[in-house]
């Protein structure tokens, strides 16, 4: 397959912000691959070589990529750093200067999928003394032979810039439209990517085995579940309505979500956003080895960072201090942690997702031995709301952040990768006046002055609407941040910067600059008001409104650990919008 077919169909992705029109094209790209190479086409499409939890990145330095496209085009690396720095992207400027080479050179060998896969692949995997080297030296003969749209492409997927903007969801569209029969199908495939996480590896299978190999998809110990996700709602009136009258309420302990797979004596530990974290916390899988009694299963619990002297729960930001690649011992010695366990996903070669809620826990409870450092989520069954909001008080009290309810129903499956009204977080109005902090993610971004001449002046930001899969926007923030911010958040969103509002991003603001939606701050807002600008949750409390927080004020917390789609939902705003407006009546 020639790499060219790739090229001119991310050529046409790019210039539509219509997810349809995206679905179509990436329809249209999928028929024209060839079976084996459906899974490569998919990565690549994503700017990747493979799923996340792999933990192979293609990423090489802007500095290296100049080396290897001077080298390819003959031009200085000093002529083509100035062109960046006008142009303002290094794929462009790449495709200008293989244009004017063209004109000298006359024939070169045309590129491949294959080839242009193997060769990331190989950067990807070097390592080492001398790889510096081989790197630049592999991309320059990838580039040699690339025409100007190509170049532009291959530089842009290794910088890892390629943002074409193309959700999981429209790749699972495009693959039931193309081989599936229809859009039917994406239940199908959507419940296969939700247990597996690897959409390369659905694709395959669709194509190469059919619809029916995709119903058959199997979860497997070492392959992260996607994970289930809890609305909100910030009445325990509502919230036991909202689960037929009764519920187990759990302890919302403030740490970060672990996934542990266990086969054999093979730990792996996977993150909210499925990155694997298994290297981070040797003291968490040595609890986990321990603890869990059966030779394979999936579980999931909250790691808390606990004071050493006092074994008392610390807040999420002491855990942050453990997200590091070096001095590993040092940091499981100054932040020690617990495990609290709240669900058993697989167990044994049984897969409990589509089980109800009270057996899972069952299962969790007969298999872990629960010690010092492994428990149980603190939890109570109740159908009263004074009980509810007593142990709610009582969580707070112990240093969480609220309670998480979950349905017992018979239909209280595991939601892979959904979220539901299954488990609703709890967690109102107990530290400040404003009822809660919210995660929003940075769509855009204002030009300062004065002081902040050099920086942003204010960031938009947006919350996420899981049902139409886009972002909105929900306020602008200028307040909250110090000068060590300032300095690093044009640093920190350099690599998501994009000429256009991104096709995921609703606004009816014009921001001065616009970010792919990838990176998501804590911000704390006084409150939440009907708004005629922001189009988050357009609609939902009065027609032609949309809602937005006022006075919002960074709180410190670059939430690092959630992906945009966990940020706060449209829904939860509007939940907290609705609250807010019945206190005031009571
Ligand atoms: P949020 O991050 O506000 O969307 O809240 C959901 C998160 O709460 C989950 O992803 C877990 O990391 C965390 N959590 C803490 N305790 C529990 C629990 N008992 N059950 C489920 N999730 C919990």
């Amino acid at each position: 397959m020639r790499y060219s077919l790739i090229a001119d169909a991310y050529k046409e992705i790019e210039a539509t912000a219509r997810r349809l029109e995206m679905t179509e094209l990436l329809v249209k790209l999928l028929k024209q691959t060839p079976k084996d190479l459906i899974d490569k086409v998919v990565y690549m499409t994503q700017g990747k070589l493979c799923p996340d939890f792999f933990g192979i990145e293609i990423g090489i330095a802007e500095k290296l990529a100049v080396r290897a496209v001077a080298k390819a085009t003959g031009y200085s690396e000093k002529t083509i750093k100035e062109n960046v720095t006008t142009i303002g992207d290094l794929g462009e400027t790449t495709e200008i200067f293989l244009q004017k080479k063209t004109q000298k050179t006359f024939f070169h060998e045309p590129l491949t999928v294959q080839m242009v896969y193997s060769s990331l692949d190989k950067m990807a995997r070097a390592t080492g003394p001398g790889s510096i080297e081989l790197k630049t030296s592999i991309l320059a003969g990838l580039l040699t032979n690339a025409s100007p749209e190509e170049g532009k492409y291959v530089i842009r997927i290794v910088t890892g810039n390629l943002r074409l903007g193309i959700a999981d969801m429209t790749v699972l569209d495009a693959l039931a439209v193309a081989f599936g029969g229809g859009k039917d199908a994406r239940k199908y495939l959507e419940r296969a990517y939700n247990i597996s996480s690897d959409l390369g590896k659905v694709a395959k299978t669709v194509v190469v085995q059919g619809m029916e190999a995709v119903g058959e998809f199997q979860i497997s110990p070492g392959e992260p579940i996607r994970p289930m996700q809890a609305e909100r709602l910030s009445s325990p009136v509502e919230i036991l309505e909202k689960l037929g009258g009764k519920c187990i309420a759990e302890f919302k302990y403030d740490g970060e979500r672990v996934q542990a797979h266990k086969n054999g004596d093979q730990i792996t530990l996977f993150s909210r956003r499925l990155e694997n974290i298994t290297d981070q916390y040797p003291d968490s899988c040595e609890l986990i080895e321990n603890c869990v009694r059966v030779e394979s299963a999936i579980v999931e619990a909250e790691c808390v960072a606990v004071d050493p002297d006092t074994g008392e729960m610390k807040p999420f930001q002491e855990l942050m201090h453990r997200r590091r690649k070096h001095g590993i011992a040092e940091a499981m010695e100054e932040i020690p942690v617990s495990l609290f366990m709240f669900d058993a996903l697989y167990v044994d070669g049984e897969d409990l997702t589509l089980e109800p809620y009270p057996i899972r826990r069952r299962n969790l409870k007969k298999i872990i031995e629960q010690g010092c450092h492994v428990k149980m989520a603190d939890y109570i069954v109740t159908d009263d709301p004074d009980e509810l909001e007593w142990f709610f008080e009582k969580a707070v009290e112990s240093g969480c952040e609220g309670l998480v309810c979950k349905s017992m129903n018979k239909d209280s499956v595991y939601q892979a990768g959904a979220r539901g009204w299954l488990w609703i977080k709890y967690k109102r109005d107990y530290k400040s006046e404003m009822a809660d902090t919210v995660d929003l993610v940075v769509v855009g971004a204002f030009h300062g002055r004065g002081k902040r001449a050099r920086t942003y002046g204010a960031l938009l930001l947006a919350a996420y609407d899981a049902g139409k899969d886009v972002f909105q926007t929900v306020t602008k923030c200028g307040t909250g941040f110090t000068d060590e911010d300032l300095k690093k958040i044009p640093k920190l969103m350099k690599e998501h910067k994009i000429p256009h509002r991104h096709s995921r991003v609703r606004s009816n603001i014009e921001a001065d600059v616009w970010f792919e939606p990838k990176v998501v701050i804590e911000v704390i807002g006084a409150e939440i008001t009907l708004s005629p600008i922001h189009v988050c949750a357009m609609g939902v409390i009065k027609r032609g409104s949309g809602l937005a927080i006022r006075f919002p004020r960074f709180t410190g917390n670059y939430r690092l650990d959630k992906s945009a789609e966990d940020a706060t939902s449209t829904n939860e705003i509007a939940e907290m919008y609705k609250s807010r407006l019945k206190k005031a009546a009571g």
